[in-house]
C-alpha cells in the first residue's frame, strides 16, 4: 500500500500467506456443506469462542442480521445502544428485511447501556407493545474509540437477559480487538451471549468474510437466514483459507495496531487546535476534533493530506476525524500523518494571525 490509509481498517490487503492459502484451497460446495476449508473455519472459530458452531457469511452486516433473523421474528423489538452500528450503519437493514423494531438506549462514554435504562426499554406483555425479543451488544464498541468493553458488563446484561427471556446477540466485528486490549480468552467474553459475529476483514486483513458462532440449533437457523438472504456461497473455500490464516497468524498482532492508535492519540493530544474525542484509546479508533477556532474546514485538510503526503483519513459527521489503524500502517506511517497535520495547522495559524 503506497497510500498510507486511515479511513478504516476494512481497506486492509490480505497477506502473502493469504493469497498462498486461497491459491491452495480445497473447497465443496459449501451449500450442500461439502466445503472442507469452510467446514474447517467455522470449526475452528466456534472452539475459539467456545462455542458449538460457527457459520461464515459474506459480511460482518450479514453476520449481524442472519443472527437478528435468528433470533427475532416480525414485529419484536431489539434493544441497543445508541449509535450501535447494527442499528444505525447497516442501511435499516434489520427493520428492512426483518421487520425487527429497533429500540434504540443512551449509552456512556465508553458506549454501554446503563442496566436501568436497559430494564426500563424491555417491554411487559402488552398488547399495546412490540415483544421485546433480543439485545444487540457491540465490543469493541466503535463508535467510542473502539472502546474494549469488560467482561463484567456482559455477565450484567446477560442476567437481565436471562431473567427476561431475552437473547444476547454480540456484534464483535473488532471481537479480537477487544480480548488482546483486555487481554482475555475469546471465551470469558463469549460466555455470556448467545451469539457472536466477528470480522475477518478488517484487522485481521483477510479479504472477504465474517464468521458468526452461537449453539448449533441457533446456527442452523442463521443458515437458513443466510440462505435468504443470497449468501448462501459456493466453493467459498478459497475465501475462508484466508479467514483460517488471519484466525491463526493475526490477532496477537493487533497490539501493534493498538500501539500505534496509542501514538496517533498522543502526537494528536500535543498539536495546538487538536482534541482527542471520547474514552483513552485502548484499541486501533482515534476519533479527533479540530479546534473551532481553526479557519478551514475538515474537508480542507482531508484533501491537502491527500494531495501532499498521499494520507487517507475521513470526516466522521461533521465535526470529526476518525483514523483507525490496521497491519498496513506502521509508526512511521503514524507520524507522518501528525507532521503534515501539524504543517498544516501551524501554516494556517500563521495565516490567520496576518489577517
Ligand atoms: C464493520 C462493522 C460491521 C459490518 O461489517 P461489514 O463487513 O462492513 O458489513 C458491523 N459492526 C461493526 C461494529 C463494524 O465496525
Amino acid at each position: 500500500m503506497d497510500r498510507v490509509d486511515f479511513r478504516s481498517d476494512t481497506v486492509t490487503w490480505p497477506t502473502e500467506a493469504m493469497r498462498q492459502a486461497m491459491a491452495s484451497a480445497k473447497v465443496g460446495d459449501d451449500v450442500y456443506g461439502e466445503d472442507p476449508t469452510v467446514n474447517a473455519l467455522e470449526e475452528r472459530a466456534a472452539a475459539m469462542l467456545g462455542m458449538e458452531a460457527g457459520l461464515f457469511v459474506a459480511s460482518g452486516s450479514m453476520g449481524n442480521l442472519a443472527a437478528i433473523l435468528a433470533h427475532a421474528g416480525r414485529g419484536e423489538e431489539a434493544i441497543a445502544g445508541y449509535r450501535s452500528h447494527a442499528v444505525t450503519n447497516e442501511a435499516g437493514a434489520l427493520a428492512a428485511l426483518g421487520g425487527v423494531v429497533p429500540r434504540l438506549v443512551p449509552t456512556d462514554e465508553f458506549g454501554r447501556m446503563r442496566m436501568d435504562d436497559l430494564v426500563a426499554a424491555i417491554n411487559d406483555d402488552d398488547p399495546h407493545r412490540a415483544r421485546t425479543r433480543l439485545i444487540l451488544l457491540e465490543n469493541t464498541f466503535g463508535d467510542r474509540n473502539g472502546f474494549p468493553l469488560p467482561e463484567s458488563y456482559f455477565a450484567g446484561v446477560a442476567q437481565v437477559a436471562g431473567e427476561n427471556g431475552l437473547a444476547v446477540h454480540l456484534d464483535g466485528a473488532r471481537f479480537f480487538n477487544a480480548t488482546v486490549a483486555l487481554d482475555v480468552e475469546p471465551s470469558v467474553i463469549a460466555q455470556h451471549v448467545d451469539s457472536v459475529s466477528f470480522c475477518l476483514s478488517k484487522g485481521l486483513c483477510a479479504p472477504v468474510g465474517s464468521v458468526l458462532c452461537g449453539s448449533r440449533e441457533f446456527i442452523y437457523r442463521a443458515r437458513r437466514a443466510r440462505k435468504v438472504l443470497g449468501g448462501g456461497m459456493r466453493q467459498a473455500g478459497i475465501l475462508a483459507a484466508a479467514g483460517l490464516v488471519a484466525l491463526d497468524e493475526m490477532i496477537p498482532r493487533l497490539r501493534d495496531d493498538h500501539a500505534n492508535a496509542r501514538r496517533l492519540a498522543e502526537g494528536l493530544s500535543r498539536l495546538p487546535g487538536i482534541s482527542i474525542v471520547g474514552p483513552e484509546v485502548k484499541t486501533n479508533i482515534v476519533f479527533f476534533r479540530l479546534s473551532d477556532d481553526l479557519p478551514f474546514t475538515m474537508q480542507y485538510v482531508a484533501g491537502r493530506l491527500r494531495e501532499e503526503a498521499n494520507v487517507w483519513i475521513d470526516a466522521y459527521g461533521t465535526n470529526e476525524f476518525r483514523a483507525v489503524t490496521h497491519y498496513w500502517v506502521g509508526p512511521e506511517d503514524v507520524d507522518l500523518l501528525i507532521d503534515v497535520l501539524h504543517r498544516i495547522l501551524a501554516e494556517e495559524n500563521v495565516a490567520l494571525r496576518a489577517t
